[in-house]
């Protein structure tokens, strides 16, 4: 794949959510590129479809209708097998309530998604301590969550993600429960992934901090894509991929 390609593709997207004899279309025919070394911000208010949008790009929800490809590989003929695999090898994952296991301390918490993959102790171990001496937390690697602020915590939830090597992070309201001080740096931290790691970032929030430093903004409304803005000309050779 040649690196103007998608990192993901997604074409006339659906998901209809049936409930109660209700249908509730939460997304409506969306289509959009995101491109491999940027940070792209999906945003829209509560209920618009961003998770649910997530949920998809993710494998773990069917669309109802339409088609996504990861690095050029149609998900839809992905057994479960091969989904759980991508999901293991290539995507971070980074949610609003930071998602650590309350019992393992930081380091341990970091080591979960590498005890799936076949690696010796001393290597996991490498890549737990190179991964939190990352984001600047080595000196709270005994900490249990409880123990650390929210953006410690969402701190130790990104260096999760960068042990495992992704390539790329799905976050959902990764700053919805931080303040907004503590939100800027963790934002400044997925830029650097995105500079320094050659991960590609893709968020979905309905915070102005992540619309401003995105260099694309998606946005949805009501399940509708009705916005692309491109934010950093340089970052993608200044094409616009709307619809
Ligand atoms: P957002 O993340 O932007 O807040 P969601 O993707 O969570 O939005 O939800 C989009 C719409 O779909 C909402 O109207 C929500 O109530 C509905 N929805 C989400 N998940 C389900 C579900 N599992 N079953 C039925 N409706 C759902
Ligand atoms: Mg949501």
């Amino acid at each position: 794949m040649s690196q103007a390609d998608p990192i993901i593709r997604i074409k006339n997207l659906h998901r209809v959510y049936h409930l109660g004899g209700e249908d509730i279309h939460a997304v409506r025919d969306v289509s959009l590129d995101i491109h491999p070394g940027q940070m792209t911000a999906i945003v829209g208010r509560s209920g618009s479809g961003k998770t649910t949008l997530l949920n998809l790009i993710a494998g773990l929800d069917d669309p109802t209708e339409g088609e996504i490809w990861i690095e050029g590989q149609r998900l839809a003929d992905l057994d479960p097998v091969a989904r759980l695999a991508l999901r293991r090898d290539r995507i971070g994952f980074v949610f609003q309530s930071f998602g650590l296991l309350p019992l393992l301390s930081a380091e341990e918490n970091v080591g979960v998604p590498l005890r799936m993959r076949r690696l010796s102790r001393r290597d996991r171990q490498q890549a737990v301590k190179n991964a939190l001496d990352w984001v600047g937390l080595n000196e709270r690697a005994h900490h249990r969550p409880y123990e650390l602020s929210g953006g410690e915590q969402q701190r130790v939830a990104l260096a999760r993600a960068l042990a495992a090597h992704p390539h790329f992070i799905l976050a959902d309201e990764p700053t919805g429960q931080l303040d907004s001080q503590t939100g800027k740096k963790i934002l400044a931290l997925l830029r650097r992934f995105v500079s320094e790691q050659a991960i590609t970032v893709v968020i979905v929030t309905h915070d102005p901090q992540v619309m401003e430093e995105a260099d694309v903004v998606h946005e949805l409304r009501d399940g509708h894509l009705i916005d692309t803005r491109l934010k950093n000309p340089a970052a993608n050779g200044g094409t616009v991929n709307a619809r």
